[in-house]
């Protein structure tokens, strides 16, 4: 299992930082498979890519995963807890890299979302962003032999298209089956392991760095000195600094 290193991690923050969600995202897998080019990490559907970030998040921080939701009825948090095991979803294939639907007379050829559709998918209502991914996504449109445009397809074969997407790369959308222990609302809110890793990440840096600036002005040692240490050594330095 691929974890990060706190060199790595915070190489990944620092990396990430100025970009949003989907940029961010690349850079924890950037840094996680250097071998790997950062166009391919790019280019995997959102679910396999997902997947990587399951096992990175598993590998660097542990497979427990903790969390608070807002009841959507009365606004409780409500604590998720999960293991990193429970929401994985072992696909039988890895998704083809082109895929068709045939509905109603058309036949619609496609590939899968990626980071790169992510990171530029302007601010839209869920059905307008579904249409404009589409635009991106479908390689090919035909009706009876003829080409159309997207824009051309009918909402059922838009929807069935949609839907063939989420079947072939079933990591993509994680919804979690919840209840308000306040109000008993029951209802399915989506996790969304990018931006749960990205601010678990965030919140380490931050730690990180102030336990830096704490040992290097006590001891005068390098950041790379005081990262390369186990956080327990660390930990018993930053006592004795402060004591
Ligand atoms: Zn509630």
């Amino acid at each position: 299992m691929r974890s990060l290193t706190a060199p790595e991690l915070l190489g990944a923050w620092e990396a990430g930082h100025p970009h949003a969600g989907p940029g961010r995202v690349l850079a924890l897998l950037c840094a996680a498979f250097p071998d790997t080019q950062p166009e391919e990490l790019a280019r995997l559907p959102v679910g396999t890519r997902d997947a990587l970030l399951l096992a990175v998040r598993e590998g660097t921080f542990g497979p427990r995963v903790v969390g608070l939701v807002p009841c959507p009825s009365c606004g409780e948090r409500v604590e998720l807890a999960f293991e990193v095991g429970d929401i994985r979803v072992t696909p039988e294939a890895p998704p083809a890299r082109a895929l068709e639907v045939v509905r109603a007379g058309y036949a619609v050829r496609f590939r899968l979302p990626d980071s790169r559709d992510l990171a530029s998918l302007p601010g839209l209502d869920a059905d307008r962003a579904r249409q404009w991914l589409l635009g991106r996504c479908v390689l090919e449109a035909n009706r009876e032999g003829a080409a159309v445009s997207v824009a051309e397809l009918p909402g059922e074969v838009v929807l069935a298209v949609a839907e063939a997407m989420e079947l072939a790369d079933p990591q993509a959308r994680v919804e979690l089956a919840t209840a308000c222990p306040a109000c008993r609302r029951a209802w399915q809110p989506v996790f969304d392991i990018g931006e749960f890793f990205w601010r678990e990440v965030e919140a380490w840096a931050q730690r990180t760095l102030h336990e830096v600036h704490v040992l290097a002005r006590a001891y005068g040692w390098s950041e790379e000195r005081i990262l390369a240490m186990s956080p327990w050594k660390r930990q018993c330095y930053l006592e004795m600094a402060a004591g």
